[in-house]
């Protein structure tokens, strides 16, 4: 068996770790003759499960008992429908700042269930950088204002938080747990978990507790955050096996260091990539460096006609999922916390030899 190098935008990159766990867990969890997978979520081992993974997550992001921490499922999509429906009436105005593909989509997500403002927009910038925090046009009595600290098909992230007197609520899905984080900032963080927590099929709320009052009636059961919150998140069947999962991955967060020392890794990984393309007249990154994102690094060749050669002996060298994302062409190299230091020293050295054979 060999584990190639996955820089996938997602599902992406577990640690190694965490699934040798899983897979020594995998037939019979501590003793009990079963897997987790098969496990009533009633039950006294997942309920253990569920809030150990909760506890661990509030000790990781040191978040303070008034936010509540939902499991929920849908992916990050859920959330662009299920904010404005749990935190504004239909009347309400909420403002959007658009910065790429993703806060794009929860904008117009967002449209049919608010009066949807677009405070920001950096659309004509081909969404390389994003909006000076004197520029945002908020919106006075705004239900909340929406933006994603992270855009994951750009390689855009906010080096500041936004100023808001409304809530904040971040699309933080390809980011969160990347370094540090002041959740207090925030009315409501929500993520999906196929980039930094675990397996498709999760998404983690975290929501402060006051706003769980501003739900219009009805809200679907499955996308009610107070529902879920007067429910330990167990309303209905949760994904119960991505949970587990999620919580072995905290675990090993905390034995990186939490969140400080996985920062450090991150940072510097992502400084050696963008100082590989800075250096080089072969490749490119069109992100402005204030913005550049210490997850997602996208690049392009100065011959494009030499991407799909890329892509083929790139994934001959064991280096996989580099392609961009459809809409905006290029290389994507997504260096989540479970891609390992050694995996951007191995695609930095390709991307050299590969200059030098082709350049
Ligand atoms: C991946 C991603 C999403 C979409 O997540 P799904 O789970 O596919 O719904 C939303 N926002 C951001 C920032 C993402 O990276």
């Amino acid at each position: 068996m060999t584990r190639k190098f996955n820089f996938c935008a997602g599902p992406a990159a577990l640690p190694a770790e965490v699934l040798e766990q899983a897979q020594a867990e995998m037939l019979d969890w501590q003793g009990r003759g079963l897997s987790v997978m098969e496990m009533s979520h009633r039950s006294a081992e997942i309920v253990g499960i569920a809030e150990e993974a909760e506890q661990d997550l509030r000790d990781l992001l040191a978040i303070p008992d008034d936010y509540a921490v939902l499991f929920m499922q849908g992916g990050g999509h859920a959330h662009f429908s299920a904010v404005p429906l749990n935190l504004a009436q239909p009347e309400d105005t909420a403002d959007y700042i658009v910065t790429g593909s993703w806060s794009k989509k929860a904008l117009a997500e967002g449209k049919g269930f608010v009066k949807a403002q677009v405070a920001a927009s950096t659309e004509d910038t081909r969404f390389t950088t994003v909006p000076d925090a004197k520029s945002l046009r908020l919106s006075s009595g705004a239900a909340y204002v929406h933006y994603c600290p992270n855009e994951t098909i750009h390689g855009v992230a906010f080096p500041y938080i936004p100023e808001t007197d409304a809530p904040l609520v971040a699309d933080y899905s390809s980011a969160i747990l990347s370094e540090p984080l002041d959740v207090t900032r925030f009315g409501v963080i929500y993520a999906g978990a196929q980039k930094n927590i675990g397996p498709a099929g999760l998404s983690v709320v975290i929501v402060r507790k006051d706003l769980l009052e501003r739900a219009r009636q009805p809200v679907p059961s499955i996308l009610n955050y107070t529902l879920m919150a007067e429910n330990g998140s167990m309303y209905n069947t949760p994904p119960t096996y991505s949970w587990y999962l999620a919580g072995l991955v905290f675990k090993w967060l905390k034995r990186q260091g939490g969140l400080e020392g996985i920062a450090e890794v991150n940072r510097r990984k992502a400084a050696k990539l963008y100082g590989a393309i800075d250096q080089s007249d072969f490749y490119a990154n069109p992100v402005d460096p204030a913005c550049r994102s210490i997850m997602n690094v996208p690049f392009t060749l100065a011959d494009s006609a030499l991407e799909k050669v890329f892509l083929a002996e790139s994934e001959e060298a064991g280096l996989l999922n580099l392609k961009g994302h459809r809409s905006v062409g290029g290389m994507r190299a997504s260096i989540y916390n479970a891609v390992p230091e050694a995996a951007v020293d191995a695609l930095i050295d390709f991307m050299a030899d590969f200059e030098k054979r082709h350049g």
